[in-house]
Protein backbone atom coordinates (compact mmCIF):
# COMPACT_ATOMS: atom_id res chain seq x y z
CA UNK A 1 0.00 0.00 0.00
CA UNK A 2 1.35 3.72 -0.82
CA UNK A 3 1.25 5.73 2.31
CA UNK A 4 0.91 9.24 2.06
CA UNK A 5 2.88 9.74 5.02
CA UNK A 6 4.97 6.59 5.82
CA UNK A 7 7.11 8.22 8.37
CA UNK A 8 4.80 8.71 10.69
CA UNK A 9 3.03 6.17 13.32
CA UNK A 10 0.74 6.38 16.81
CA UNK A 11 1.01 9.94 18.41
CA UNK A 12 3.13 9.63 21.24
CA UNK A 13 0.17 11.01 23.66
CA UNK A 14 -1.64 7.66 22.52
CA UNK A 15 1.07 5.54 22.92
CA UNK A 16 2.34 7.30 26.32
CA UNK A 17 -1.32 7.22 27.60
CA UNK A 18 -1.24 3.24 26.79
CA UNK A 19 1.23 2.50 28.44
CA UNK A 20 0.56 4.33 31.27
CA UNK A 21 -2.82 2.66 31.35
CA UNK A 22 -0.83 -0.82 31.16
CA UNK A 23 1.61 -0.43 33.55
CA UNK A 24 -0.96 1.36 35.91
CA UNK A 25 1.26 4.30 35.78
CA UNK A 26 0.81 7.93 36.79
CA UNK A 27 0.20 9.86 34.21
CA UNK A 28 1.76 13.13 33.61
CA UNK A 29 2.52 12.35 29.46
CA UNK A 30 -0.76 13.40 27.82
CA UNK A 31 -2.30 16.58 28.54
CA UNK A 32 -5.74 16.65 29.83
CA UNK A 33 -6.79 16.93 33.25
CA UNK A 34 -7.78 13.99 35.83
CA UNK A 35 -10.40 16.03 37.80
CA UNK A 36 -14.10 16.86 36.84
CA UNK A 37 -14.90 20.20 34.20
CA UNK A 38 -17.50 22.60 36.30
CA UNK A 39 -20.26 20.80 37.17
CA UNK A 40 -22.56 23.33 35.78
CA UNK A 41 -20.71 22.78 32.34
CA UNK A 42 -21.69 18.76 32.56
CA UNK A 43 -24.81 19.51 33.23
CA UNK A 44 -25.71 21.86 30.48
CA UNK A 45 -24.75 18.82 28.06
CA UNK A 46 -26.94 16.52 29.91
CA UNK A 47 -29.89 18.96 29.46
CA UNK A 48 -29.51 19.63 26.01
CA UNK A 49 -28.99 16.01 25.44
CA UNK A 50 -32.15 15.30 26.95
CA UNK A 51 -34.35 18.27 25.55
CA UNK A 52 -33.31 16.72 21.74
CA UNK A 53 -30.92 18.95 21.08
CA UNK A 54 -29.27 15.97 19.07
CA UNK A 55 -29.69 16.64 15.47
CA UNK A 56 -26.61 18.72 12.85
CA UNK A 57 -25.91 22.14 14.16
CA UNK A 58 -25.07 25.13 11.55
CA UNK A 59 -22.07 24.29 9.29
CA UNK A 60 -20.50 27.23 10.98
CA UNK A 61 -21.28 26.25 14.52
CA UNK A 62 -24.14 27.12 16.52
CA UNK A 63 -25.21 30.82 16.76
CA UNK A 64 -25.48 31.02 20.44
CA UNK A 65 -21.73 29.83 21.05
CA UNK A 66 -20.53 31.90 18.42
CA UNK A 67 -21.90 34.86 20.13
CA UNK A 68 -20.29 33.95 23.65
CA UNK A 69 -17.02 33.59 21.36
CA UNK A 70 -17.03 37.40 20.39
CA UNK A 71 -17.86 38.43 23.74
CA UNK A 72 -15.59 36.73 25.22
CA UNK A 73 -12.62 38.30 22.54
CA UNK A 74 -13.66 41.25 23.24
CA UNK A 75 -13.22 41.08 27.20
CA UNK A 76 -10.26 39.01 27.04
CA UNK A 77 -8.50 40.22 24.45
CA UNK A 78 -10.04 43.86 23.13
CA UNK A 79 -10.59 42.07 19.89
CA UNK A 80 -13.87 42.71 17.50
CA UNK A 81 -14.54 39.59 15.83
CA UNK A 82 -17.87 39.00 13.51
CA UNK A 83 -19.64 35.94 14.93
CA UNK A 84 -21.12 35.03 11.62
CA UNK A 85 -18.11 35.76 8.89
CA UNK A 86 -14.73 35.72 11.45
CA UNK A 87 -15.52 32.49 13.43
CA UNK A 88 -16.05 29.04 13.09
CA UNK A 89 -16.90 26.29 15.50
CA UNK A 90 -14.68 23.66 15.14
CA UNK A 91 -14.76 20.18 16.13
CA UNK A 92 -11.43 20.68 18.02
CA UNK A 93 -8.33 22.84 17.89
CA UNK A 94 -6.83 19.27 16.26
CA UNK A 95 -9.08 19.69 13.26
CA UNK A 96 -9.16 23.56 13.15
CA UNK A 97 -5.47 23.72 12.51
CA UNK A 98 -5.79 21.01 9.59
CA UNK A 99 -8.58 23.30 7.95
CA UNK A 100 -6.51 25.91 8.32
CA UNK A 101 -3.31 24.77 6.45
CA UNK A 102 -5.53 22.44 4.10
CA UNK A 103 -7.33 25.59 2.65
CA UNK A 104 -4.26 28.02 2.84
CA UNK A 105 -1.43 25.62 1.47
CA UNK A 106 -0.63 25.00 -2.04
CA UNK A 107 1.17 22.69 -4.33
CA UNK A 108 5.04 22.97 -2.49
CA UNK A 109 4.44 26.56 -0.79
CA UNK A 110 6.69 26.44 2.30
CA UNK A 111 5.54 26.27 5.97
CA UNK A 112 8.01 27.64 8.25
CA UNK A 113 7.29 25.49 11.87
CA UNK A 114 9.28 26.53 14.87
CA UNK A 115 10.69 23.22 16.50
CA UNK A 116 9.95 21.91 18.74
CA UNK A 117 6.72 22.00 17.15
CA UNK A 118 3.39 20.68 17.83
CA UNK A 119 2.90 17.25 15.99
CA UNK A 120 0.13 18.05 14.07
CA UNK A 121 1.04 20.83 11.90
CA UNK A 122 3.94 19.10 9.82
CA UNK A 123 1.16 15.65 8.19
CA UNK A 124 -0.82 18.76 7.85
CA UNK A 125 1.49 20.39 5.84
CA UNK A 126 2.20 17.82 4.09
CA UNK A 127 -0.93 16.35 3.08
CA UNK A 128 -1.79 19.69 2.13
CA UNK A 129 1.24 19.46 -0.88
CA UNK A 130 3.40 21.89 0.89
CA UNK A 131 7.03 21.45 2.24
CA UNK A 132 7.41 21.93 6.10
CA UNK A 133 10.39 24.04 7.12
CA UNK A 134 11.79 23.08 10.45
CA UNK A 135 13.44 26.48 12.38
CA UNK A 136 14.77 25.50 16.03
CA UNK A 137 13.60 27.84 18.96
CA UNK A 138 16.77 28.93 20.84
CA UNK A 139 17.28 25.90 23.17
CA UNK A 140 18.47 28.20 25.81
CA UNK A 141 15.10 29.49 26.50
CA UNK A 142 12.76 28.18 23.86
CA UNK A 143 12.58 31.84 22.45
CA UNK A 144 12.24 32.26 18.91
CA UNK A 145 15.40 33.39 16.89
CA UNK A 146 13.66 35.55 14.26
CA UNK A 147 16.96 35.89 12.08
CA UNK A 148 17.18 32.23 11.67
CA UNK A 149 13.69 32.33 10.47
CA UNK A 150 14.09 35.40 8.28
CA UNK A 151 16.83 33.17 6.56
CA UNK A 152 14.62 30.46 6.07
CA UNK A 153 12.30 32.33 4.09
CA UNK A 154 12.37 32.06 0.06
CA UNK A 155 10.24 33.20 -2.65
CA UNK A 156 7.93 29.84 -1.83
CA UNK A 157 7.78 30.51 1.91
CA UNK A 158 3.66 31.20 2.67
CA UNK A 159 2.76 30.66 6.12
CA UNK A 160 4.64 30.49 9.15
CA UNK A 161 2.75 28.32 12.40
CA UNK A 162 3.04 29.83 16.01
CA UNK A 163 2.03 28.45 19.09
CA UNK A 164 1.80 30.39 22.19
CA UNK A 165 2.20 29.46 25.07
CA UNK A 166 4.21 26.90 23.98
CA UNK A 167 3.22 22.90 24.03
CA UNK A 168 6.10 21.22 24.64
CA UNK A 169 8.38 23.89 26.40
CA UNK A 170 5.74 26.28 28.07
CA UNK A 171 7.37 29.43 26.57
CA UNK A 172 5.18 32.58 25.93
CA UNK A 173 5.83 34.66 23.24
CA UNK A 174 6.07 38.81 24.11
CA UNK A 175 4.97 41.61 22.88
CA UNK A 176 8.16 42.43 21.08
CA UNK A 177 7.66 38.59 19.65
CA UNK A 178 4.42 39.37 17.59
CA UNK A 179 5.38 42.85 16.76
CA UNK A 180 8.41 41.56 14.79
CA UNK A 181 6.23 38.76 13.67
CA UNK A 182 3.64 41.38 11.97
CA UNK A 183 6.78 43.09 10.14
CA UNK A 184 7.91 39.76 8.66
CA UNK A 185 4.71 38.35 7.92
CA UNK A 186 3.81 41.92 6.03
CA UNK A 187 7.25 42.00 4.23
CA UNK A 188 6.69 38.73 3.21
CA UNK A 189 3.32 38.75 2.51
CA UNK A 190 2.88 35.23 5.18
CA UNK A 191 -0.33 33.98 6.59
CA UNK A 192 -0.10 33.23 9.91
CA UNK A 193 -1.36 29.73 11.89
CA UNK A 194 -1.69 30.55 15.59
CA UNK A 195 -2.11 27.78 17.59
CA UNK A 196 -3.20 29.78 20.90
CA UNK A 197 -5.14 27.26 22.86
CA UNK A 198 -3.34 27.17 26.24
CA UNK A 199 -4.54 31.50 26.19
CA UNK A 200 -5.74 31.37 29.73
CA UNK A 201 -2.83 29.44 31.13
CA UNK A 202 0.06 32.15 31.12
CA UNK A 203 1.22 32.44 34.66
CA UNK A 204 3.22 34.90 36.82
CA UNK A 205 1.03 38.10 36.16
CA UNK A 206 2.20 38.01 32.51
CA UNK A 207 -0.18 38.17 29.38
CA UNK A 208 -0.79 36.29 26.44
CA UNK A 209 -0.47 38.16 23.61
CA UNK A 210 -2.73 36.87 20.55
CA UNK A 211 -1.87 37.91 16.83
CA UNK A 212 -5.76 39.34 16.79
CA UNK A 213 -4.84 42.13 18.63
CA UNK A 214 -1.86 43.45 16.05
CA UNK A 215 -4.12 44.97 13.16
CA UNK A 216 -1.45 43.72 10.30
CA UNK A 217 -1.62 40.20 11.77
CA UNK A 218 -5.63 40.09 12.39
CA UNK A 219 -5.64 40.80 8.45
CA UNK A 220 -3.70 37.72 7.59
CA UNK A 221 -4.00 35.07 10.51
CA UNK A 222 -6.01 32.05 11.43
CA UNK A 223 -6.20 32.05 15.14
CA UNK A 224 -7.22 28.57 16.99
CA UNK A 225 -8.19 27.80 20.31
CA UNK A 226 -9.81 24.63 21.89
CA UNK A 227 -12.88 24.82 24.44
CA UNK A 228 -10.92 21.43 25.88
CA UNK A 229 -8.08 23.48 27.54
CA UNK A 230 -10.46 26.37 28.73
CA UNK A 231 -12.85 24.46 30.26
CA UNK A 232 -11.12 21.05 31.01
CA UNK A 233 -13.14 18.87 29.10
CA UNK A 234 -10.30 17.79 26.44
CA UNK A 235 -13.00 14.36 25.23
CA UNK A 236 -15.56 17.06 24.10
CA UNK A 237 -13.30 17.94 21.07
CA UNK A 238 -14.62 21.11 20.28
CA UNK A 239 -12.99 25.19 19.26
CA UNK A 240 -12.95 27.60 17.51
CA UNK A 241 -10.94 29.55 14.96
CA UNK A 242 -10.95 33.37 13.97
CA UNK A 243 -10.20 34.97 10.56
CA UNK A 244 -10.76 37.61 8.70
CA UNK A 245 -14.09 36.97 6.49
CA UNK A 246 -11.88 35.97 3.13
CA UNK A 247 -9.94 33.85 5.23
CA UNK A 248 -12.80 31.97 7.41
CA UNK A 249 -14.49 31.66 3.87
CA UNK A 250 -11.74 29.42 2.41
CA UNK A 251 -11.47 27.29 6.07
CA UNK A 252 -15.24 26.34 6.16
CA UNK A 253 -15.14 25.11 2.47
CA UNK A 254 -12.37 22.74 3.71
CA UNK A 255 -14.22 21.85 7.45
CA UNK A 256 -17.29 21.53 5.44
CA UNK A 257 -16.56 18.44 3.28
CA UNK A 258 -13.83 16.96 5.93
CA UNK A 259 -16.31 17.07 9.00
CA UNK A 260 -19.30 19.49 8.16
CA UNK A 261 -20.19 20.31 11.41
CA UNK A 262 -19.40 20.10 14.94
CA UNK A 263 -21.06 18.11 18.48
CA UNK A 264 -24.62 19.98 18.45
CA UNK A 265 -25.50 19.45 22.40
CA UNK A 266 -21.65 20.22 23.35
CA UNK A 267 -21.70 23.70 21.41
CA UNK A 268 -24.80 24.92 23.61
CA UNK A 269 -23.66 23.58 26.80
CA UNK A 270 -20.32 25.45 26.01
CA UNK A 271 -22.47 28.68 25.00
CA UNK A 272 -24.74 28.24 28.32
CA UNK A 273 -21.74 27.88 30.44
CA UNK A 274 -19.89 31.18 28.73
CA UNK A 275 -23.05 33.21 29.52
CA UNK A 276 -23.54 32.08 33.19
CA UNK A 277 -20.15 32.46 34.36
CA UNK A 278 -18.10 34.97 31.85
CA UNK A 279 -15.58 35.68 33.94
CA UNK A 280 -14.53 31.66 34.67
CA UNK A 281 -11.13 31.88 32.52
CA UNK A 282 -9.93 34.71 34.66
CA UNK A 283 -9.41 31.94 37.65
CA UNK A 284 -7.23 29.58 35.79
CA UNK A 285 -3.59 31.52 35.74
CA UNK A 286 -3.96 31.10 39.77
CA UNK A 287 -5.35 27.65 39.77
CA UNK A 288 -2.69 26.17 37.39
CA UNK A 289 0.07 28.36 38.41
CA UNK A 290 -0.43 26.36 41.81
CA UNK A 291 -0.17 23.52 40.25
CA UNK A 292 3.26 24.21 38.41
CA UNK A 293 4.32 25.40 41.90
CA UNK A 294 3.33 22.66 44.06
CA UNK A 295 4.54 20.48 41.14
CA UNK A 296 8.10 22.31 41.20
CA UNK A 297 8.61 22.45 44.57
CA UNK A 298 7.94 18.87 45.39
CA UNK A 299 10.39 18.13 42.40
CA UNK A 300 12.93 20.51 44.40
CA UNK A 301 15.21 17.96 46.07
CA UNK A 302 15.43 15.65 42.72
CA UNK A 303 18.43 15.72 40.64
CA UNK A 304 16.38 17.15 37.60
CA UNK A 305 16.98 20.71 36.62
CA UNK A 306 13.65 22.22 35.95
CA UNK A 307 12.90 24.59 33.72
CA UNK A 308 10.88 27.89 33.90
CA UNK A 309 6.90 27.51 32.74
CA UNK A 310 5.56 30.51 32.26
CA UNK A 311 3.13 29.11 30.27
CA UNK A 312 0.33 25.70 29.54
CA UNK A 313 -0.28 23.18 31.72
CA UNK A 314 3.25 21.93 31.21
CA UNK A 315 6.80 21.27 32.80
CA UNK A 316 9.94 20.20 30.98
CA UNK A 317 12.55 18.56 33.25
CA UNK A 318 16.26 18.20 32.27
CA UNK A 319 17.40 14.58 33.27
CA UNK A 320 20.86 14.95 31.90
CA UNK A 321 22.41 15.19 35.45
CA UNK A 322 20.67 11.14 35.97
CA UNK A 323 21.53 9.43 32.14
CA UNK A 324 22.40 9.56 28.65
CA UNK A 325 19.73 7.35 27.54
CA UNK A 326 17.68 8.73 24.29
CA UNK A 327 14.23 10.86 25.88
CA UNK A 328 11.64 8.40 24.26
CA UNK A 329 13.65 5.19 25.19
CA UNK A 330 13.90 6.56 28.99
CA UNK A 331 10.24 7.55 28.96
CA UNK A 332 8.86 3.98 28.16
CA UNK A 333 11.39 2.25 30.65
CA UNK A 334 10.31 4.70 33.72
CA UNK A 335 7.13 4.33 32.67
CA UNK A 336 7.32 0.54 33.53
CA UNK A 337 9.87 0.55 36.06
CA UNK A 338 9.13 3.50 37.82
CA UNK A 339 5.08 4.20 37.18
CA UNK A 340 5.38 7.49 36.01
CA UNK A 341 4.39 8.10 32.08
CA UNK A 342 5.75 11.23 30.68
CA UNK A 343 6.60 12.49 27.10
CA UNK A 344 9.52 12.95 25.64
CA UNK A 345 10.42 16.13 23.47
CA UNK A 346 12.76 14.73 20.76
CA UNK A 347 9.91 13.82 18.83
CA UNK A 348 8.69 17.77 18.16
CA UNK A 349 11.74 18.23 16.57
CA UNK A 350 13.33 17.10 13.11
CA UNK A 351 16.55 17.60 14.52
CA UNK A 352 16.31 16.85 18.00
CA UNK A 353 19.60 18.63 19.72
CA UNK A 354 21.57 16.92 22.50
CA UNK A 355 19.74 17.50 24.99
CA UNK A 356 17.56 15.45 27.88
CA UNK A 357 14.25 17.08 28.35
CA UNK A 358 10.94 15.04 29.25
CA UNK A 359 7.87 16.89 29.55
CA UNK A 360 4.97 16.34 32.55
CA UNK A 361 1.69 17.61 32.66
CA UNK A 362 0.34 19.41 35.40
CA UNK A 363 -3.00 19.54 34.87
CA UNK A 364 -4.07 16.66 37.21
CA UNK A 365 -4.71 16.31 40.92
CA UNK A 366 -2.65 17.21 43.72
CA UNK A 367 -2.47 14.41 44.92
CA UNK A 368 -1.27 12.43 41.85
CA UNK A 369 1.67 15.41 41.39
CA UNK A 370 3.01 14.96 44.69
CA UNK A 371 2.79 11.18 44.55
CA UNK A 372 4.64 11.36 40.71
CA UNK A 373 7.16 14.13 42.33
CA UNK A 374 7.86 11.26 45.39
CA UNK A 375 8.91 8.70 42.67
CA UNK A 376 10.54 10.94 40.85
CA UNK A 377 12.55 11.87 43.79
CA UNK A 378 14.04 8.86 44.23
CA UNK A 379 15.61 8.75 40.60
N1 LIG B 1 -2.49 22.52 19.68
C1 LIG B 1 -1.76 22.27 20.77
C2 LIG B 1 -0.50 23.02 20.98
C3 LIG B 1 -2.20 21.34 21.70
O1 LIG B 1 -1.45 21.07 22.77
C4 LIG B 1 -3.39 20.66 21.46
C5 LIG B 1 -3.80 19.67 22.47
N2 LIG B 1 -4.41 18.85 22.58
C6 LIG B 1 -4.13 20.95 20.31
C7 LIG B 1 -3.64 21.88 19.44
C8 LIG B 1 -5.39 20.24 19.96
O2 LIG B 1 -6.50 20.62 20.70
P1 LIG B 1 -7.89 19.85 20.56
O3 LIG B 1 -7.88 18.78 21.60
O4 LIG B 1 -8.94 20.89 20.81
O5 LIG B 1 -7.98 19.30 19.19
N1 LIG C 1 -2.20 18.20 23.13
C1 LIG C 1 -2.15 17.15 24.10
C2 LIG C 1 -0.74 17.04 24.65
O1 LIG C 1 0.13 17.74 24.23
C3 LIG C 1 -2.54 15.82 23.58
C4 LIG C 1 -3.60 15.76 22.54
C5 LIG C 1 -3.49 14.50 21.78
O2 LIG C 1 -3.37 13.44 22.37
N2 LIG C 1 -3.48 14.60 20.49
O3 LIG C 1 -0.50 16.23 25.49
Amino acid sequence: LHSKLPDVGTTIFTRMSALAREHGAINLSQGFPDFPAPEGLRQALARHALEGHNQYAPMIGEAALREQVALQLQNFRGVAADPTEEITIVPGATEGLFCAIMALVGRDDEVILLDPSYDSYEPAVRLAGGRAVHVPLNNRDFSVDWERVTGALSPRSRMIVINSPHNPTGAVLSHSDLETLQALAEQHDLLVVSDEVYEHLVFDGARHHSVLQYPALRARSVAVYSFGKTYGVTGWKTGYCVAPAAITAELRKVHQFNCFVGVTPVQLALADFMAAEPAYPAALPAFYQAKRDLLQRALAPSRFRLRPSPGTYFQLLDYGAISDEPDHQLCERWTREHGVASIPISIFYQAPPQQHFLRLCFAKQDEQLLRAAEVLCRI
